[in-house]
């Protein structure tokens, strides 16, 4: 799963030799940092809410652009990291993370 020589040579060329905190929080979803350069998406595109799956949105107003919360890069078809502030719920369109609605999987 993780090529731990990709990492610590991505460790060595970022910020130094720290193994904690260097790369941030890790997704729960797909077990890839936030903020790591080399993640461009999350890999769950689907969410169930309320009992059904709904396809997350990936649609962005700042295309080719960082999500600045979870890193991911804004362009279609890219879906943020479970717990991104920037998400919007598919079902009722309010911001993910702070919406009424079941998931599956609560970001926290
Ligand atoms: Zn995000
Ligand atoms: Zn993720
Ligand atoms: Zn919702």
């Amino acid at each position: 799963m993780i090529d731990n020589r990709k990492l610590e040579k991505a460790l060595v060329d970022g910020q130094g030799p720290q193994k904690t905190k260097s790369k941030g929080v890790e997704c729960r979803d797909c077990n890839k940092f936030m903020l790591d350069p080399k993640t461009t998406s999350c890999d769950k595109p689907y969410i169930e809410i309320n009992g059904t799956e709904y396809k997350r949105n990936t649609t962005y107003f700042d295309v080719n652009k960082r999500c600045h919360d979870c890193g991911i890069l804004n362009k279609k078809g890219n879906v943020h990291h479970l717990g991104c502030d920037m998400e919007i719920c598919p079902a009722c369109k309010d911001q993910l993370i702070g919406c009424d609605c079941e998931k599956s999987n609560e970001p926290y």
